[in-house]
């Protein structure tokens, strides 16, 4: 049987990969409030995120807290060396009245033509046990490095895979395919990690 477990996340292009990086997964979509994150690192972020889901639902039975098996949440975003590591954990929240079509282009203009152009897409993905007696909550993370493109390239994926190219390739991450996206990218990194632990400990 798949374990039922809650996505606590709005993000449907981040849903949509994490359907196809665990296929062993029964994924039920978050449909409470607004989850707070105000940590300082991806990491605190996502145990924030994972824990409010997971004692929120308790509360409120919403998706039948008894019948979901736990809580996996995704704090993730670009942190590029010219900027000091920014946007980061605060990637979600850089230019927020723009649409990436404007915010991609507007991160490369911040980039003077003499600095390097590396980065990386970081994840960290909280699990949280519906059974707090079964398993503490653990964090996993994945990390993909890769540089910036000259100009944003490509209509796949989301957010800033328009302007990232991963190490060894010369396309971003929007013009390859998703199966190649997963199985280079910080979040698909992350899954196979929790796959393995939720294996490990008999969770899934
Ligand atoms: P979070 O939902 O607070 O974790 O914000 C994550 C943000 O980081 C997203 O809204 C995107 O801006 C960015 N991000 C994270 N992962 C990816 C990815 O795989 N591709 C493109 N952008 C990403």
């Amino acid at each position: 049987m798949k374990a039922r477990i809650l996505l606590a996340s709005r993000n449907a292009h981040k849903a949509e990969e994490f359907e196809s990086l665990l296929p062993g997964v029964e994924f039920i979509p978050w449909s409470g409030p607004e989850i707070p994150e105000d940590g300082a690192f991806f990491q605190d972020n996502a145990l924030q995120k994972a824990i409010f889901a997971r004692d929120w639902c308790a509360r409120r039975g919403i998706g039948g807290h008894d019948a979901i098996d736990g809580v996996i949440a995704d704090d993730s975003g670009l942190c590029v060396d010219a900027l000091f590591g920014g946007p980061g954990v605060l990637s979600a929240r850089f230019a927020p009245h723009l649409s990436y079509a404007e915010k991609n282009p507007l991160l490369l203009r911040m980039i003077n033509p003499e600095d390097p152009r590396t980065c990386r897409f970081v994840c960290v993905l909280a699990y949280a046990d519906a059974t707090e007696a079964r398993a503490e909550p653990f964090t996993v993370s994945g990390i993909a490095e890769g540089s910036l493109a000259m100009e944003a390239r490509g209509n796949s994926g989301f957010g800033y895979d328009p302007i990232f190219i991963p190490r060894g390739y010369d396309n971003t991450f929007a013009e390859l395919p998703s199966e190649i996206k997963n199985s280079l990218s910080h979040r698909g990194k992350a899954a196979r990690a929790l796959a393995g632990r939720l294996r490990g400990a008999e969770l899934m």
